[in-house]
């Protein structure tokens, strides 16, 4: 009779789950791809992980949300049964160092620029959608902190931390997996979408396509690019985001210098050309075009008080 029960039951939530398949939420899982020997990706929910593992011990680039922490963990695990050392944040925003509380709690070392230590440490007004981001708990805040780079030397490779300026935010590394050939770029990189630059957090659009710029010079055709979100990709597919921010930018700054007002600029539609591939992903396109008029309109009129 128990059997019979158990059965009808299982029937009724397969009944169900057939039905909302499409509305049901579905609980995110981690899925690992292998970059490199001892170099994997983690893609769950929030931003990409770059995790190296090896003789020395774990260390991860980045934990997504706190309630993703124990998945991590278990699938860290998996490649590896050393603990989790280090954890370096690429920058501040919750859903790249959501995971950090729990990852202090275990003992792991969390390395990141000064800024994402400051900005982690006060309560904010999130540059997304205006809600407030409380000050994260003490074992959240990175331990260790640098100003321009730091290295790690861990499993016969060298990971350096790079402190990018004024890009996503202020306080952006990306990291060279130097043997490896692998390279984490945190949020300075949306694979196949339009990004957020965090203007409230010291990003703009201008500081970004210079990062770019930079970054492209030290990569090959070999490099496996880890986005802050997105799939993982190659110096081509970098080379296209790049190209991408900049006409954009330059097309809304010469309208911004015209003189035109946000509605015109909207109107002009200035990434037409590029919403098929770039503007289907959170960031709407005229969502963006407007923040990157905000942002230009800012710095063009910042300069003009200096003169
Ligand atoms: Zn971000």
């Amino acid at each position: 009779m128990k059997a019979v029960v158990s059965t009808l039951i299982l029937v009724g939530v397969l009944s169900a789950t057939a039905a909302d398949a499409q509305q049901a939420p579905t609980e995110p899982q981690i899925r690992t791809e292998k970059l490199a020997e001892n170099v994997y990706v983690l893609f769950g929910e929030g931003g990409n992980i770059g995790v190296t593992v090896g003789a020395d011990g774990v260390a991860i680039i980045d934990d997504q949300f706190d309630r993703m922490a124990p998945k991590i963990r278990a699938a860290v695990a998996l490649l590896s049964d050393k603990p989790i050392r280090f954890v370096i944040n690429t920058h501040w925003h919750g859903d790249h160092t959501g995971g950090n509380a729990a990852m202090g709690r275990i003992g792991s070392v969390i390395v990141a620029h000064g800024n994402v230590r400051k900005r982690m440490s006060a309560e904010s007004v999130s540059g997304l959608n205006g809600n407030v981001i409380p000050a994260a708990p003490p074992e959240a805040l990175p331990v260790v902190t640098f100003d321009q780079s730091v290295s790690l030397h861990l499993n016969g490779d060298t990971l350096d931390v790079t402190h990018v300026d004024n890009a996503h935010t202020d306080g952006d590394a990306v990291i060279r997996f130097r043997n490896a050939n692998v390279l984490h770029m945190g949020d300075t990189f949306f694979n196949g979408f339009y990004p957020f630059i965090d203007t409230s957090s010291g990003g703009s659009v201008t500081g970004l396509v210079a990062t770019l710029d930079r970054v492209l010079l030290t990569v090959d055709d070999n490099t496996k690019i880890i986005p802050g979100h997105g799939p993982v990709s190659t110096k081509a597919d970098l080379q296209a985001y790049r190209d991408m921010l900049a006409t954009v930018r330059e097309r809304v700054l010469k309208l911004v210098k015209a003189g035109k007002t946000q509605e015109q600029v909207l109107a002009a539609q200035p990434t037409q050309d590029f919403d098929e591939k770039w503007g289907k992903g959170f960031m709407k396109p005229d969502v963006w075009v407007g923040r990157v008029y905000v942002d230009l309109k800012r710095e063009v009129e910042a300069r003009k008080v200096r003169k």
